[in-house]
């Protein structure tokens, strides 16, 4: 079933998770202990990340270095597919510009449907580590509207070939990302909100945030967009701060705000015990509220941490 159904069906705000596919030469039995413990919340959807490859200089046997792309973390399709076959829960695929073109995305799309999976979250991706600017591939796209156009033109049987005939329509419900302290390449944030409902006016379904530790930026963000036409449903991100060292990565990462009362609190602690307690209240709090708003559904972003996860929706749901 496709994301936008389960959000017009819900009598109630539904729970989503998100998880990272293992890196490379890992099994995707990390991926089940992660989401084994949090099924019996019944998600609506489960999220699977893409990860563009990465440059990396490799020691030759004569003592050079070569340069070889690497992508650390494949397998989003195949997960999807493992989750939709082991829990019955609809998987959401995400695709990204970065790193792949047009026909690469093309087949990814035509694996997805065939598998029956239904559900795209269309993203531009980041410029790798080591790239001060996103370029795309030769071939792929700039902005994650021109992904989410190759996707909408599937959806109307528009294959890169244009010459093939009676092709079959796809069918994919596709979300997009919005970000409530705006993207940290836009200018502003009316310039990223004019982008956002380009977004939504080409095609998308529905938005789902960056994470955010503050629901005041939520609500302003959803009053906003609504100001200015976006109508879709917005799905909040939610992410639990665990370490000391999340006070500084994460604004540096995701470019996202830490309100002081979290982070003051989090600073007096001794050890990241102390600190996943008061991570794990903070974000039971903004479930509640948010909850609480009638928000179609709060999306966890599960990285690795399903115990702090199972231990707030338990007293959510
Ligand atoms: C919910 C969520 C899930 C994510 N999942 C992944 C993932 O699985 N893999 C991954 O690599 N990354 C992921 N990301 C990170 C995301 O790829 C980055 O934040 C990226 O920098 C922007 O992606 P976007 O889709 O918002 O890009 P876009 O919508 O293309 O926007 C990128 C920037 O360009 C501007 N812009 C947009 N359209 C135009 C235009 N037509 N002309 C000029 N400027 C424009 C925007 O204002 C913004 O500043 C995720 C982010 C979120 C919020």
């Amino acid at each position: 079933m496709k994301v936008i159904e389960h959000i017009k069906q819900a009598k109630d705000t539904l729970i989503s998770f998100e998880v990272l596919p293992p890196l490379k030469g890992k099994g995707i039995k990390g991926i089940y202990d992660n989401l084994d413990p949090l099924m019996e919340f019944k998600p609506a959807f489960i999220n699977v990340t893409y990860h563009r490859s990465e440059s990396m200089f490799k020691k030759k046997p004569d003592g050079t270095f070569e340069k070889v792309e690497v992508r650390k973390r494949p397998g989003t399709v195949g997960i999807c597919a493992a989750i939709k076959f082991r829990y019955k829960v609809d998987a959401v695929a995400h695709l990204i510009c970065g790193g792949f073109n047009r026909q690469e995305t093309e087949d990814a799309l035509i694996d997805l449907n065939f598998l029956g999976i239904d559900n795209v979250l269309v993203l531009r991706g980041d410029a790798p580590k080591n790239e001060s600017s996103f370029e795309p591939e030769p071939g792929g796209h700039r902005y994650a509207i021109e992904l989410l156009h190759q996707v909408v033109n599937m959806n109307n049987g528009i294959y890169l070939e244009d010459d093939l005939k009676t092709t079959v329509k796809t069918d994919f419900c596709i979300g997009v990302a919005g970000y409530p302290e705006k993207h940290f390449e836009a200018p502003n944030m009316q310039t990223d909100l004019a982008y956002l409902k380009a977004k939504v006016e080409a095609g998308a379904d529905y938005v789902v945030t960056q994470m955010f530790f503050d629901n005041k930026k939520y609500f302003d963000f959803v009053a906003t967009c609504r100001n200015a036409g976006i109508n879709v449903p917005i799905i909040p991100g939610l992410k639990p701060i665990t370490s000391r060292r999340q006070l500084t990565v994460l604004p540096r990462t995701f470019h996202v705000d830490i309100p002081e009362d979290l982070s003051s609190e989090i600073l007096k602690c001794k050890q990241d015990c102390e600190v996943e307690e008061i991570g794990t209240q903070w974000l039971l709090q903004q479930s509640k509220e948010l909850k609480a708003a009638g928000v179609p559904v709060v999306h966890y972003y599960t990285l690795g941490k399903p115990h702090v996860i199972a231990n707030v929706v338990k007293e959510l749901v």
